[in-house]
């Protein structure tokens, strides 16, 4: 099929969060030719999500960071950066092509330099009844509180592990929502591998004043915190009505049930690394993160020339380390780009950079790096959650296959993550093994007692997200100018060569 590669910047950032922003807040102030793409309606990521149209109420009650991102977004207007929102990326190959989807039209753009600042997701851990209805990660309703002002109806019950279910529940306190329970399931023996962190981590007193504050809050606010809890179940017939939790440790088992409609589930985050792995990009198992991530250098450079990563996709560092990360990678696009020489990049402590940094950021940057060990270590996630212990327990909800049809393809010798997909088809539905992949690697390491940083992640095709056959078929043909589009026997893969 002839197809045109429809346009060339000479950088594509992808990602509008704090990470993204910055970078082509930067880039676009060095002169350079900056387009940013965002499946989202308008700028923010993750953390400043709906900032420019959130009314003021709801802002308030979102708490001070959140309203911090009216800056950044207010600074990367001004730069004159060009934004493509409701634009989904679908491919990123070593070429620096990327495939784009935007109203309903496919398309694919080049650029000389690619950032990509996409952000984590939740991790995904499965457990039993985690995919009935009314399940819903913790992240996905604080987008529905941030976007539209939707909290659960009758009430909720929050599980999991991290800072963030605490957040999501200060923030239903204040907006009136009755939370039921929140269940932290990280196990108590964390706090004494946590303890001699706590000493750097108090440097970051933000954070940990924050936590005291919420969990205090939580307090006087009536809603019960239990600790430890060791097993987690959402029971329900077509939908979840009740959440099961216990304590299983020596000398103590002890089960309880509540009544609710709806379950928040968090894990906390990793980094999506689905476009960089198409990419060819080179990831390390990060054992504090317990996830893949993308190997860069301080400049976010991949091994692959050309493709920078930053914020969070390069390894959970929160919005202000997402922010100086994406400033670095446009110093040195523009660096590679001969706008500005080595020596203007590297004097990052000194000009350009400061420049474009608000006095106390970088300050604030350091200070959050500070308590990361403290809360990886807090909130470290056991193998009792990250493998499911119940044979019958979905893995691959595209594909409906169990944690015990995976053990059962190990033990007849499909001992690598990537053979238990050729085989059993997990990670090949629609999420692309965006839902799967982690537990399906723990499980295999699990099951031949090996640890999971041994093992190849899932090697990922294009697309990355669900594109039809006629969004496919109608890729943008152009009139001068002949591309190659091609379906390889791995997979779809879109290309584009010089004609
Ligand atoms: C669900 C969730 C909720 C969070 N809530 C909080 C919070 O309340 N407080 C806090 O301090 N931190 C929170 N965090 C962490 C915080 O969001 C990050 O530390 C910070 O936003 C990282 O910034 P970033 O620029 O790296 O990525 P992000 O802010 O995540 O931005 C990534 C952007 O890339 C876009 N994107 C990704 N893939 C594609 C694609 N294929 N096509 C098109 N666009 C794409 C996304 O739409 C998003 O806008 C949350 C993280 C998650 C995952």
């Amino acid at each position: 099929m002839q197809i045109k590669c429809t346009t060339a910047y000479q950088l594509v950032v992808i990602g509008a969060g704090p990470g993204g922003l910055c970078a082509a807040t930067t880039a676009a102030n060095l002169g350079m030719d900056v387009v940013v793409l965002d499946e989202q309606p308008s700028p923010g990521g993750q953390i400043y999500r709906g900032i420019t149209n959130t009314p003021a109420h709801r802002s308030a009650l979102l708490g001070a960071d959140y309203q911090r991102g009216a800056d950044l977004v207010k600074a990367f207007g001004a730069s004159g950066a060009k934004y493509l929102p409701n634009t989904t990326i679908w491919s990123l190959n070593s070429r620096r092509q990327i495939g784009i989807l935007r109203h309903g039209q496919a398309s694919i753009i080049e650029a000389e330099r690619v950032i990509v600042a996409s952000g984590a997701m939740e991790r995904p851990v499965p457990f039993p009844g985690w995919t009935l209805p009314g399940v819903m990660n913790a992240g996905a309703a604080q987008i529905l509180l941030k976007t539209s002002g939707v909290v659960p109806a009758n009430g909720t019950v929050i599980a999991g592990v991290g800072p963030l279910p605490l957040l999501v529940a200060w923030q239903y306190l204040r907006a009136g929502v009755w939370v039921k329970a929140v269940l932290e399931l990280s196990p108590l023996s964390n706090l004494w591998r946590a303890a001699p962190r706590l000493p750097r981590a108090l440097g970051a007193g933000n954070y940990i004043n924050r936590g005291l504050k919420y969990t205090l809050d939580l307090h006087k606010g009536g809603v019960p915190i239990y600790y430890g809890i060791s097993r987690l179940e959402a029971q329900g017939d077509n939908q979840v009505e009740a959440v099961s939790y216990g304590w299983d440790m020596p000398g103590i088992s002890r089960r309880e049930t509540i009544a609710t409609d709806n379950l928040l589930v968090h894990f906390g985050v990793i980094p999506r690394t689905n476009l960089t792995k198409a990419a060819g990009c080179q990831h390390i198992w990060d054992d504090g993160q317990q996830c893949w991530r993308t190997q860069v250098d301080m400049w976010g450079n991949t091994n692959v020339p050309g493709i920078a990563v930053v914020g969070d996709n390069a390894g959970i560092g929160g919005a202000r380390s997402a922010e100086h990360s994406g400033r670095l990678a446009a110093l040195e696009a523009a660096r590679s780009l001969d706008i500005i020489s080595s020596q203007q990049r590297d004097a990052p402590k000194g000009e350009l950079l400061r420049d474009r940094m608000g006095k106390n950021d970088l300050q604030w940057m350091q200070k959050d790096l500070r308590v990361r060990p403290f809360l990886e270590a807090l909130y470290r996630l056991p193998n009792s959650l990250l493998v499911p212990r119940d044979d019958q327990t979905l893995v691959c909800r595209c594909e409906e296959i169990s944690a015990g049809q995976i053990r059962q393809a190990v033990r007849e010798g499909h001992t690598d993550p990537n053979q238990v997909k050729f085989y059993l088809r997990c990670g090949m539905g629609p999420c692309q093994g965006r839902q799967c992949a982690p537990a399906v690697a723990h499980i295999v390491a699990a099951e031949n007692k090996r640890p999971v940083s041994e093992y190849t992640p899932f090697r990922v095709r294009p697309p990355i997200r669900p594109l039809s056959i006629a969004q496919l078929a109608n890729l943008e043909v152009g009139s001068e100018g002949v591309k190659e589009f091609g379906v390889r026997s791995s997979g779809v893969g879109a290309h584009c060569v010089r004609p």
